[in-house]
């Protein structure tokens, strides 16, 4: 709930839950069982971004932002998740990028140096 907290427009609504091994959404004790950004209040500052641990959001290239009610410019968890693409593998699953906050943030490669860390690029070599 790091990106609501920051958000200076007030535009993130969270409510979290717990993981169970039962019904198990991210490697964290916790996921977001309701998240939502009202678009009529998000001035597109990116500070949800920086805040955000575990990168789970990012900008997009969307900047024509209107509908036709003010309900729909509210969008929910379900039309914020940007769907999976071949090749990539569904959640829950590890962190890739490391397992501690050192190599996770501070092991990155170098700007258009490709990424050799996780387990599907070194299968690849
Ligand atoms: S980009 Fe929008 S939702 Fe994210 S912190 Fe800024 S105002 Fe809030």
């Amino acid at each position: 709930e790091l990106c609501a907290w920051a958000c200076p427009a007030d535009a993130i609504y969270v409510e979290g839950a717990d993981n169970t091994e039962d019904a198990r959404f991210s490697p964290g004790e916790r996921y977001g069982s309701v998240y939502q950004i009202n678009y009529l209040r998000c001035i597109l500052c990116g500070l949800c971004i920086e805040a955000c641990p575990t990168r789970a959001l990012t900008m997009t290239n969307e900047f024509k932002l209107g509908d036709t009610t003010r309900e729909k410019m509210i969008y929910t968890k379900e039309r914020l998740l940007a769907p999976l693409l071949p090749g990539m593998e569904a959640p829950p699953h590890p962190r890739r990028l490391g397992n501690d906050e050192k190599t996770y943030f501070l092991g990155l490669p170098k700007t258009g140096t490709p990424d050799t860390r996780t387990p599907s690029a070194q299968e690849a070599r």
